[in-house]
């Protein structure tokens, strides 16, 4: 705590404070530090609300039993201390980079507890001990670990069960906070059912915020595996996977419209002496500059993969020879006439690349893998024939 003056400060500058919508990448020790923090404004509120319905309300006059509020007093001051100290505990380990699975075992199953005592309270039988113990449950199912919330949901249950039967033999009092039941048949206290619903909101909110994190992160990571299973992490490009599956449905759809495709693969050339010459990282740097040159000469319709080490295909859909001689043509010679400059040595690296086409007409049947297996064909007639040129496929 050195670098704060204090533990109010330590919270509001806590880097892992700002980073709340990250929660559930926190450690199980932080997690239980923000549970036991905002813990302790939670009971404040309760007891807020006690103190503001006995001094100011006719329903603290009718139903509030004076011993009964001391109890939840006592009781609702002592459970903050411990609160305070499970903070302080936390960030203790915390300073001193520790984690303790003890520590947090003994957050959660005092939460469960601590909650059961008000619901004991204000009487088993009451809507908040339901929040309580579902909102808390499903909140820690989401941050903590799975098998110690569900025995601490348990332990809850077993404690509920033997609070009930105590209170049935007349041992313990029914809702020790109430003089008389505020919610009988013929008379509905509003003030009751309008504090319970208040009193609800904290748990509600929590679930809410925990599930709102939980499901974001998921779609976050959906998005991330989608994008990383299509893509080709060096270059940016689609990858071969993706490339098959994009290429197959524009293929089917230019097909529907009667329209044309071309599909090309290019090979660079003499690209094992750039490796041997310069090192693989100055290799995997023109593969970047190389797809760079694709990405710009070509349309946005077209599509451009990596499939395999220095080979790349480019889909060129609704184009007919012509237009796709031109495109293609003109990526060559931008290869061509711009030399790759190296970031380390400033050496410029002079590339080229072969091309082979294959255009298909709206009539034909030829399958993307057909159209590839005749552009691969043309590639090497073009690596034959001297390299840096592009061939169309003519049958
Ligand atoms: P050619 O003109 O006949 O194509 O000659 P080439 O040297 O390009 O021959 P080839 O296509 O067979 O060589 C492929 C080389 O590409 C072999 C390998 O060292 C290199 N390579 C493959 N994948 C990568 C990669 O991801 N990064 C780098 N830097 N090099 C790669
Ligand atoms: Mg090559
Ligand atoms: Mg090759």
């Amino acid at each position: 705590m050195d670098k704060y003056a204090s533990l109010g400060e330590a919270v509001f500058y806590s880097k892992q404070i700002k980073n709340i919508w990250r929660l559930l990448d926190w450690s199980d020790r932080d997690k239980a530090i923000l549970l036991s923090i905002s813990t302790v404004p939670l009971l404040a509120g309760y007891m807020a609300w006690l103190w503001f319905t006995q001094t100011f309300t006719q329903f603290g006059l009718d139903y509030i039993s004076p011993s009964g509020a001391r109890l939840t007093y006592a009781f609702a001051f002592l459970s903050q201390l411990c609160w305070l100290g499970f903070s302080a505990w936390g960030f203790l380990l915390r300073r001193f980079h520790r984690h303790s699975r003890f520590y947090t075992g003994s957050v959660i199953y005092f939460y469960g507890i601590s909650l059961l005592f008000i619901g004991h309270m204000v009487g088993l039988y009451n809507p908040l001990l339901g929040v309580m113990l579902l909102g808390g449950s499903l909140t820690g199912f989401i941050l903590f670990d799975y098998w110690r919330v569900l025995g601490s949901f348990l332990l809850s249950l077993l404690l509920i069960i033997l609070l009930a039967s105590l209170v049935g033999a007349g041992i313990l009092e029914y809702a020790p906070l109430f003089i008389s039941d505020p919610i009988v048949k013929g008379s509905v206290s509003v003030y009751w059912v309008f504090s319970i619903i208040l009193c609800s909101v904290p748990f509600v909110v929590t679930v809410f915020f925990a599930v709102f994190i939980l499901l974001n992160r998921w779609r976050r990571r959906e998005a991330k595996i989608r994008r990383l299973s299509a893509t080709d992490p060096l270059t940016g490009l689609a990858n071969r996977r993706s490339l098959f599956e994009k290429a197959e449905y524009e293929l089917a759809r230019v097909r529907r419209n009667g329209q044309h495709l071309a599909v090309c693969m290019v090979d660079l050339d003499y690209f094992k002496s750039i490796n041997d010459q310069h090192g693989h990282a100055a290799g995997d740097f023109v593969l970047q500059q190389i797809s760079r040159v694709f990405t710009r000469e070509l349309r946005d319709v077209d599509i451009v993969g990596r499939i395999g080490g220095e080979e790349f295909v480019l889909v060129l859909p609704d184009s007919d020879g012509e237009a796709v001689l031109q495109a293609v043509e003109r990526c060559r010679r931008a290869i061509e006439t711009a030399p790759i400059v190296l970031a380390d040595s400033r050496e410029q690296l002079g590339v080229t690349a072969s091309f082979g086409v294959c255009a298909s007409k709206g009539r034909d049947s030829l399958t993307f893998a057909q159209m590839l297996a005749r552009a691969d064909e043309v590639l090497y007639q073009a690596k034959r024939e001297g390299r840096n040129r592009v061939i169309l496929w003519k049958g």
